[in-house]
């Protein structure tokens, strides 16, 4: 009989295809006394080179599928599975010492990670992580234990993980990836907002697909309802089906909107853009209609590699991103790292609770070098098209002014050596802070426009943390408290002529949208996919009716109050 999982629906759509367990295995490594020498050398030897074809496979595919920074993690551990100081200790150990192959391997290792990690040298102690990678792989290899990977996969599955790391999500190969779902996470982890971007259909925080899904087993993962069926039926099987081609024809019909403007039914414009992630989701905001990019999360950039983007490389993804978008505008926010985006070379200290921590604008005004070079990119960006830039976690008025003043002085520089530079650049802030939204009167008289940043304003003001299962009821978009913050920000903007966009999760939200029109937000920044039924809805709406509605929502006294009201129309 199936079996049905409940999770939260975290990216729309059907998938149906069989499971695959994408986990990272436990080495069992002991010592053993071996007496014939060659047979475990050509152990180790057959491991290496089952090791290099896959990491060769895996570099083409990354290379292909997310571009060359992105790849140039995997020519890196190429280069030290080649490497014979690395190998030729590991034989000559298992040729003095009689032992066996991976326990060699492992005692070497060891000894260039920890040799590595204490040098005085950031990119010395980069190449310990590389090492640890790489010979986990070969090890894994010598013992026949099979090491999931994403970018491995050359077969239609749906992936099942307790949990997807952003830069695991980034290499899903989504011809293949059909779908995944996982244990863990809620719809503003950042798998989550990735699967939407790759338009992956994902249910997440089931707590369970791990322990109740095998490999090879069929699997339907319905991120319309947020469930997963495995082992379905015929009858479920047939259902799906229709179930999937039904969201295919809806989809046709919501295509017919692509180049049409966002107007409501009494003729109110807003604007619909994108949240975006990497320059390779341009296209899917250009294929859904997109009128630009609310949102681009430059932390991607940095993540998934073993150091940090250089300017070249930064200047070349952002004029990608601008030049691709024409003279459409592109909000781009700074530097976001920290939380749930951790950044393994940045070797920050293991915090108590790192959404309350060392992260995003903080830590960017504290190293600043990681900074200036980021703005100098943006800057020489800038000429390429429409570009706005934005400072996230803004708390106080003097962060906003010191982010603004670094950015100043960068292009002061930049001019001084001949450098062109926009002149037209908007200097915005996220407000995903309580305190600044609150202040959002004051905030408005310097900044040329807010975007509201929903997923961590709601964890903030509920105090939920945004990755914690058990306390995601309390992330509540339709809570009166956070509608009434999100009205500070537009009234404050109105007030001084400035504009409010939000790019949190809750812009795309089609129970948000109706309340969101009628407070007046001027800007939308979601995922792609969400862009055109939100068209569609906009335009069945009254701006005149939504404010009376808003005016509603705002005095009532529970989120379930206001959801009802809104299910209402
Ligand atoms: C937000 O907090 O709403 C936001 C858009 O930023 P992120 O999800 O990247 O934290
Ligand atoms: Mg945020």
């Amino acid at each position: 009989m199936s079996l049905h999982i409940n999770g939260i629906a975290a990216s729309s759509g059907i998938a149906i295809a069989k499971a695959f367990r994408l986990e990272n295995p436990e080495l069992n490594i002991t010592k053993k006394q071996i007496s014939d020498v060659d047979a475990e050398i050509s152990r180790l030897d057959n491991a290496i080179q089952i090791s290099n074809t896959e990491l060769e496979k895996i570099r083409d595919h990354a290379n292909a599928e997310l571009g060359e920074d992105k790849a140039a993690i995997f020519s890196a551990h190429i280069l030290v599975l080649n490497d014979p100081e690395l190998v030729n200790p590991v034989k000559d150990k298992i040729k003095s010492e009689n032992v066996n192959a991976e326990y060699a391997m492992n005692e070497v290792a060891s000894m260039f990670v920890q040799m590595f990690e204490s040098m005085d040298n950031e990119y010395m102690k980069e190449r310990a992580a590389d090492i640890r990678d790489v010979t986990k792989r070969v090890m894994a290899h010598i013992l026949g234990v099979t090491i999931s990977n994403p970018a491995n996969i050359t077969d239609e599955v749906i992936i099942i993980a307790e949990d997807l790391t952003p830069s695991d999500t980034a290499q899903l190969n989504r011809k293949y990836a059909l779908g995944f779902t996982t244990d863990i996470g809620g719809r503003t982890s950042h798998s989550a907002i990735m699967a939407r971007s790759l338009e992956i259909p994902a249910v997440v925080g089931t707590k369970e697909v791990t322990s109740k899904i095998e490999n090879g087993v069929m699997v339907i993962v319905d991120g319309l309802d947020g469930q997963v069926i495995v082992d379905p039926s015929e009858e479920e099987l047939a259902e799906y089906k229709a179930k999937k081609e039904k969201f295919e024809l809806q989809k046709q019909e919501w295509a017919k909107l692509k180049n049409e403007p966002t107007v409501t039914k009494d003729g109110h414009h807003v604007e619909l853009v994108a949240n975006i992630g990497t320059p390779n989701d341009v296209e899917g905001v250009i294929n859904n209609g997109g009128e630009g990019v609310g949102l681009y999360r430059t932390e991607f950039l940095y993540m998934g590699r073993d150091n940090f983007p250089t300017e070249e490389e930064q200047f070349e993804s952002y004029k990608t991103v601008l030049e691709s978008m024409g003279e459409k505008p592109v909000v781009v926010r700074t530097l976001d790292i920290g939380g749930d985006k951790e950044l393994s070379y940045l070797h920050l200290p293991k915090e108590m609770n790192p959404f309350l921590g060392y992260r995003a604008i903080r830590l960017c005004l504290d190293q600043k070098e990681i900074f200036r070079t980021q703005l100098r990119a943006l800057l020489r960006a800038s000429i390429y098209g429409n570009l706005k830039i934005m400072f996230p976690m803004i708390a106080t008025l003097d962060e906003f002014r010191a982010a603004k003043a670094v950015l100043i002085e960068e292009k002061e520089k930049l001019v001084a050596e001949n450098v062109k530079v926009s002149e037209t650049i908007e200097i915005g802030m996220m407000v995903e802070i309580p305190a600044s939204a609150v202040l959002a009167d004051v905030f408005a008289k310097e900044v040329d426009f807010f975007s509201i940043g929903t997923n961590d304003l709601i964890q903030y003001t509920m105090a939920a943390d945004r990755m914690n299962e058990q306390v995601s009821y309390l992330y509540q978009p339709y809570n009166p408290s956070i509608l009434r913050l999100v009205k500070m920000v537009i009234d404050a903007a109105n007030k001084e002529g400035k504009w409010a966009g939000m790019c949190g999760e809750m812009a795309g939200d089609a129970l948000a949208i109706p309340l969101l029109v009628g407070l007046g937000l001027h800007e939308f920044s979601m995922s792609a996919t969400s862009i055109l039924p939100a068209r569609s809805q906009m335009a069945k709406l009254s701006k005149a009716d939504m404010e009376k509605l808003a005016e509603k929502a705002l005095s009532m006294s529970t989120a379930e109050e206001v959801v009802k009201l809104v299910n209402e129309i």
